[in-house]
This record gives structure tokens, C-alpha cells and sequence, in this order.
């Protein structure tokens, strides 16, 4: 057992967390309370962000997100540069070295 460096939020049991735990965490709870506290520390911006996309499968990736103007021009300067190189390799192909 170790010495307890924090307390339970609803019922002030003493408990013991790792210290790197404690600068996350927004409450300490023991097992009985973790519902309880986890209703009143309520629902961070982060959770509430991922909640608003929705629970049903297939819904927690881009969906509700919009690609930024700078990201779109990324891709799209690779993908002019990629197809330009399929069109070389493409007509390097068609004419085997020897023929060349
Ligand atoms: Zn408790």
C-alpha cells in the first residue's frame, strides 16, 4: 500500500496516484465513485468535438471536419507531380531499352 497523495472527490477517501497521473486528471475518484465523479467533472471540449460527430460506425473520422485550403494544395501539387511521372514511366515502358 502506498502512501495516498490524494483524495476521492466524492467521498474524500484517501488514495494514491502516480504523480504524472494527477497532472492529467481533472478529479480523483475511488472505484465506487469514478461514475459519479466523471458526471460532475462533465464533458471537455475535446469530447464534446468527438461526440458531436455521432456514435454510428463510420462517423468518427473526416466527416465533420473541413481539409484547410493549404492541405488541399499540398495533395494536389504531389498529385500533378505523380502523374506526371506515371506518364513518363508509362512511355518508358512501351519502348524496351534495347530499342532505344
Ligand atoms: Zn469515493
Amino acid at each position: 500500500m502506498r502512501t495516498p497523495n490524494s483524495a476521492c472527490v466524492v467521498c474524500s477517501t484517501p488514495l494514491y496516484r502516480r504523480p504524472a497521473d494527477l497532472v492529467r486528471a481533472r478529479h480523483v475518484a475511488c472505484m465506487a465513485h469514478r461514475g459519479e465523479a466523471q458526471r460532475l467533472s462533465g464533458v471537455t471540449e475535446a469530447q464534446r468535438a468527438g461526440l458531436a460527430l455521432g456514435r454510428e460506425k463510420g462517423t468518427n473520422h473526416r466527416s465533420g471536419y473541413q481539409h484547410r485550403e493549404e492541405s488541399r494544395a499540398f495533395t494536389a501539387s504531389i498529385q500533378r507531380r505523380f502523374s506526371v511521372i506515371r506518364r513518363i514511366e508509362a512511355f518508358s515502358l512501351e519502348t524496351p531499352p534495347f530499342h532505344r
